[in-house]
């Protein structure tokens, strides 16, 4: 099933990426089902004394926090593969790709739908349609500016705008109020996709001094998708790389975790010899 998930982030100062905290809400079967909400370290300490009126977050409160890139890898899968929606989306989604972007990372395609123009559709209203107001017209209580609870209220206005329309779903509230979901494309790349090594036949004919042949494999993940994994061996140690989406936001994925145990279920390569060598290559590289 298709993620559905309402999110909101606070920032440091103009800049958008500069996001201090994120909070998201998911919706499944009408209600809203799991709420997370988490600081971030912005690249820098600046904050605007306006931006700390809004949200109350300081320097102190961020300091020791993880970054952007490290806070946004759990939520990432699912907000590239469901649909993300944002009271103003513009901010949210152009705070999410700006971030991403300052870390190198590339963005991938977000489908997102605005609850802003949700509300206008649904609940218009002469004082607009600002968060607070929409939840206030609604019966929403939550603690505006904070990350959290604004993206739990922006989950509660399309949930309520389901209800109100009799939509059974936010797809079907898209058409019913004529609001198409936008596509935010993928890109820019500004990270270099993991080159395909050689295969092991070519690696004889390589000149030069004799390096371990170097490991590649291919896997299936849960949806059929196909991902590559790569041993580098870097100055810092030896690292795999997997092209699945956890993998290129360089978190631990579970492709990489199956073949360091040896399970070979979903490897599409065939390369089970490989399994075996990259064991031994791991092995050999966390000896003291
Ligand atoms: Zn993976």
């Amino acid at each position: 099933m298709t993620p559905i998930l309402a999110l909101d982030f606070e920032t440091a100062n103009e800049r958008r990426d500069s996001a201090c905290a994120v909070g998201l809400a998911w919706i499944a079967d009408g209600a809203v089902v799991r709420r997370e909400s988490r600081l971030i370290r912005p690249p820098d300490l600046r904050f605007s004394p306006g931006n700390i009126r809004v949200h109350g977050i300081v320097p102190a409160d961020v300091r020791t926090q993880p970054t952007f890139p490290e806070v946004m890898a759990e939520f990432l899968p699912d907000l590239a593969s469901g649909l993300v929606l944002a009271h103003n989306a513009g901010f949210d989604m152009g705070v999410l790709r700006a971030s991403l972007v300052a870390y190198g990372l590339r963005p991938p395609a977000f489908s997102y739908l605005c609850t802003v123009q949700i509300a206008r559709r649904v609940f218009p209203a002469e004082e607009g349609c600002g968060l607070g107001k929409v939840a206030a017209r609604l019966g929403i209580r939550f603690e505006h500016h904070d990350a959290g609870e604004d993206a739990y209220a922006c989950a509660e206005i399309a949930l309520a705008a389901m209800r109100r329309t009799g939509a059974p779903d936010i797809f079907g509230l898209s058409r019913a109020i004529r609001l198409p979901i936008t596509t935010m494309p993928e890109g820019p790349d500004r990270v270099l996709p993991p080159r395909a090594g050689p295969g092991p036949s070519s690696d004889c004919a390589r000149s030069g001094p004799r390096l371990p042949p170097p490991l590649s494999f291919t896997v299936k993940g849960s949806r059929g998708d196909r991902y590559a994994i790569t041993l580098e061996d870097r100055a810092t140690g030896l690292r795999l790389r997997c092209t699945c989406m956890a993998g290129r936001y360089g978190t631990a994925c579970r492709h990489v975790a199956a073949l360091l145990v040896g399970d070979i279920t979903d490897l599409l390569s065939g390369n089970h010899d490989d399994v075996e060598r990259l064991r031994l290559r791991m092995e050999a590289a966390a000896e003291p």
